[in-house]
């Protein structure tokens, strides 16, 4: 599939993950290397009890591993929390922000998120912020006001070009097995490429925009070859080896 950017396919484990799966970022960095893949990264973002253990396992191979989630904090007394700093530390070299899950279930706006994202990337991790809308939002055709306002609280003001990756996923086609028609993608990614313009100038128009939300193995290659869908952001696909790779099988 031949594209204007270098896709990224990049496969979010949630909650799912033992160290036994190694065997899984094995065989991905195997297939990787026999596929000399040139105009695609690949990246999976497995929990942190394993990252620094797939992150060490695939250190000279082309799989990037990283992280879920990141504290808007430097260090201290935070219970439970993970900065940074000691994604980097572990050689981890992206972290997923503001997926809807964590604004559902831990009540991050998008404020926190920017302020996520700038702490991510003053330790020179790359930063891949979620946006998207709920199935009511939608319906009442908000869609764009809603996404419009996640960008414009959750963008951090300084980038380079290459540090910045934005995911567009509807809240209803995380784990539902749909997905909006093409038409409505390539809408909604024109108008993130629109924004990110706005915001950012001639560095916004490189930043690349995944989709995400029940993409699988039959639905892949179509919404890969969307115009401004420069790759996919997988959940449940990218935890089976056979899935994930019949993902990779579309790009080259
Ligand atoms: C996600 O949660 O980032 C995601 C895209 O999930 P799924 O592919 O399972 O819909």
């Amino acid at each position: 599939m031949k594209k204007n950017k270098k896709l990224l396919i990049a496969g979010n484990w949630k909650m799912n993950g033992l160290r036994k799966n190694s065997l899984m970022i094995s065989n991905l960095m195997k297939y990787i290397k026999n596929k000399k893949f040139k105009n695609t990264d690949i990246l999976i973002c497995p929990p942190f009890t394993i990252a620094n253990i797939f992150s060490t396992l695939s250190k000279k191979s082309n799989l990037m591993i990283g992280a879920q989630n990141c504290s808007d904090k430097v260090s201290g007394a935070f219970t439970g929390d993970i900065s940074p700093e000691m994604l980097k530390d572990i050689d981890l070299e992206m972290v997923i922000l503001g997926h809807s899950e964590r604004r559902e279930y831990h009540n991050e706006t998008s404020e926190i998120v920017k302020l996520k994202a700038i702490n991510a990337l003053k330790n020179k991790l790359n930063v891949i912020i979620c946006v998207g809308e709920s199935l009511s939002q939608k319906k009442s055709g908000k869609t764009l006001r809603v996404i419009g306002d996640q960008l414009k609280k959750s963008l951090p003001d300084k980038i380079s070009s290459n540090n910045l990756i934005v995911a567009y996923e509807p809240i209803w086609a995380i784990g539902s097995g749909l997905i909006p028609n093409n038409e409505d993608i390539y809408k909604v990614h024109e108008f993130i490429t629109k924004k990110l313009v706005e915001k950012y100038g001639a560095k916004g128009k490189r930043i690349k925009i995944l989709y995400g939300g029940s993409v699988n193995k039959k639905n892949a290659g179509e919404i890969l070859s969307i115009d401004y869908v420069n790759g996919a952001l997988v959940g449940g696909a990218s935890l089976k080896y056979k899935d994930f790779k019949s993902i990779l099988d579309f790009c080259n």
